[in-house]
């Protein structure tokens, strides 16, 4: 017995029978003797159909207007979840973010929770009510609806588990738990039982599409442990945790990000100050750089080569071409690469774990292009077209083939 929050996303939420499903989970954690708060996205592709529905009408559409228009998608789902957890004969009220007491920033469509007050959900809860909250939404000073950014409501429920000091927070999704691969595309992908937050942290930033990375973020920081689960196979998930069992592993996962777009700058002075200007420029533009590679100068000049996401790929460009000093520089965009990324903490105290991957690579004639390490991760880029291969060879260099 305890209080427990539990967050489905919105493919767990699709449709009318899956509905009831979660309806029925919910009630059961409530039998068993639990406070029960739920927290729900947007049924399917709700909040891209929104979205779509503004690019229709105006493009350039104001951010608070998206804001009021995407937040639609969960107050639709809150209000089926309680109708259907009535149905079932148990007690359920649906409250919408600023109901349920999120104040946030005013930065629209991707704002920051400053405080739960939970004064609201308390009452509810002692009232032995169920609590249906939507995710993903809060209201500013100004009494306007934000947003917290795509995938928010992984968000919603950690803030709510943090600021109730709740016993559990399970996010429910239609993956049975966090892989050591996309298991769609490797067959023999193992489930992991648990995972750190840091290791989590790393595979949601590197793609792995399971947990929203600021949810991870806040959850490192209260200590939340999350319980990844399947809405739709009753097995135990995966814990998000601190400190995580290594099962003999060095790697927790290995995952692919073909969104990146690396750009070389080729031929500029070998002069002092070079790269502190190009990445200043950048990053006045906000655009985030990742793996960065500067040759050794020859003859005056050197090159200096890195990647950004593909969206930011043009300004990059424009960016780093307006400086004046680029002068004779070419700057040459090539979108066809993609980043292979092995993570574990497991690595920290191994030293072959770099020497396993390239071998695989090297198994595979697969060419790095670029090479970055942090103390938990090893990233290569390399050619698009063989990222899957190289995806399945290094998993089995470090998972074996069985
Ligand atoms: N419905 C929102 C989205 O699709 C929030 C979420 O699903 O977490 O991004
Ligand atoms: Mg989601």
């Amino acid at each position: 017995m305890g209080l427990i929050v539990q967050k489905f996303g919105g493919s767990s939420v699709a449709n009318a029978q899956r509905v009831m499903n979660v309806a029925k989970i919910v009630t059961d954690t409530y039998k068993a003797g639990n406070d029960v708060v739920v927290v729900v996205s947007a049924q399917g592709d709700t909040t891209d159909d929104l979205i779509a529905k503004a690019k229709e009408i105006n493009p350039m559409a104001p951010k608070r207007e998206m804001d009021m228009l995407m937040s639609a998608g969960e107050q639709i789902s809150i209000a089926l979840l309680s109708m259907a957890i009535e149905k079932l004969g148990y007690p359920a009220i649906s409250l919408l973010g600023w109901q349920a007491g999120f104040l946030t920033n005013s930065v629209y469509s991707s704002a920051r929770i400053k405080k739960i007050d939970t004064s609201r959900i308390k009452n509810e809860l002692d009232n032995k009510r169920i609590v249906v909250v939507a995710g993903f939404q809060g209201i500013n000073k100004y009494d306007d609806v934000t947003t917290l950014g795509r995938g928010g409501s992984d968000t919603s429920a950690v803030a709510i588990a943090a600021s109730l000091n709740a016993d559990k927070c399970q996010i429910f999704t239609d993956v049975d738990g966090v892989y050591t691969a996309d298991p769609r595309k490797v067959k023999n992908a193992k489930k992991l039982s648990e995972i750190t937050y840091d290791e989590m942290l790393e595979l949601a930033t590197l793609g792995a599409q399971v947990l929203n990375n600021r949810s991870v973020e806040m959850a490192k920081k209260y200590n939340v442990e999350l319980e990844v689960i399947s809405s739709l196979n009753p097995i135990p998930g995966t814990m998000v945790k601190e400190t995580a069992k290594m099962e003999k592993m060095l790697v927790r996962g290995v995952t692919k990000d073909a969104d990146a777009s690396r750009i070389s700058v080729i031929g500029v002075n070998d002069v002092p100050g070079v790269a502190f200007k190009i990445f200043s420029k950048l990053a006045a533009k906000n655009i985030n750089v990742d793996i960065i590679l500067q040759s050794v100068g020859r003859d005056g000049t050197k090159d200096i080569t890195f990647t950004v996401g593909v969206d930011n790929a043009a300004e990059a460009v424009k960016a780093v071409e307006s400086l004046p000093f680029i002068g004779d520089a070419k700057v040459v965009r090539d979108d066809s690469v993609a980043k292979i990324s092995v993570v574990g903490a497991g690595m920290e105290t191994h030293p072959g774990t770099a020497s396993t991957m390239f071998e695989a690579l090297y198994n595979q004639d697969i060419n790095i292009q670029m090479i970055s390490t942090s103390e938990i991760k090893i990233s290569i880029l390399i050619d698009e077209k063989d990222a899957d291969k190289a995806v399945a060879a290094v998993h089995e260099a470090f998972f074996g083939s069985e």
